[in-house]
């Protein structure tokens, strides 16, 4: 089970508030997204699900489990970063098998999970590759194996399209729908695109300076924003 709850979930930096009290309750295997213009504290969110970005007050539930004080390495979630941060002296092979061979597993089990993944992703020719042998689309789904491999409950990806053009972006927003309902995991997707958020998400979360605006479906945000920074964003008519 993989539902999440954030209860009041802050952050601080100094005096400086950049998620204020949060409330959000995700279910098992939702994909929801994150949305709001730059700033607005939507990777401070996911990084501190992630276990990247201490708490600085409120309680994050995984599973019904209180995790704030649970290393990362031990909840059961992969992250995708929007830069990829692949290890670019490592083949593909290497880069997603890297983080199993950190845990006890055999061999022959990093090799299957490896094997399994490449294929689901269509990389299993650029495997012997290094990352600057990829083009940014392959790069992407390598970054989204890496996270497969483990299996994870939970998958956080932040902005995982930006650095791709518009008409990859395009393919690649129906690739990770596909996978989600493949993967049969919970998805928590940061953007600031208006458009993958309407065309991915079950559920939108609309940030501000951070504040949750509005959380529900594309169609109800549509048709019924709560105020104008709603409307506004999200692009219905006001
Ligand atoms: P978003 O992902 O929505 O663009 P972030 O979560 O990255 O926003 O950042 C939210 C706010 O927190 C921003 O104003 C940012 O400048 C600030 N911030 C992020 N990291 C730090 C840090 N280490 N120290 C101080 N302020 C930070
Ligand atoms: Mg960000």
């Amino acid at each position: 089970m993989a539902s999440i709850s954030l209860k009041e979930l802050n952050k601080s930096y100094g005096a400086l508030t950049v998620v204020h009290d949060i409330d959000l309750e995700i279910a098992d295997k939702e994909f929801i997204i994150l949305v709001g213009p730059s700033g607005c504290g939507k990777s401070t969110t996911l990084r501190m699900i992630a276990g990247l970005e201490e708490i600085s007050g409120g309680e994050l539930r995984i599973g019904g489990d209180v995790m704030n004080d649970v290393p990362s390495k031990d909840r059961d979630i992969a992250m995708v970063f929007q830069n990829y941060a692949l290890y670019p002296h490592m083949t593909v092979y290497k880069n997603m098998a890297f983080g199993l061979q950190l845990r006890k597993v055999s061999r022959d089990f990093i090799d299957a999970q490896v094997q399994d993944a490449a294929k689901i992703l269509d990389i299993t020719h650029l495997l012997n590759r290094k990352p600057k042998a990829l083009s940014g689309g392959q790069r992407q789904r390598v970054a989204l194996g890496r996270a497969m491999v483990r299996n994870p409950a939970v998958f956080l990806l932040d902005e995982p399209l930006s650095n791709l053009d518009a008409k990859l972006r395009g393919t690649m927003r129906s690739e990770i729908t596909k996978l989600h309902k493949r993967l049969n995991a919970t998805f928590i997707y940061v953007t600031h695109d208006q458009v993958e958020a309407m065309t991915m998400a079950d559920r939108i979360v609309v940030m501000k300076d951070g504040h949750i605006q509005q959380v529900d479906t594309p169609q109800k945000l549509y048709d019924h924003p709560v105020n104008m920074f709603v409307a506004g964003f999200i692009g219905a008519p006001q």
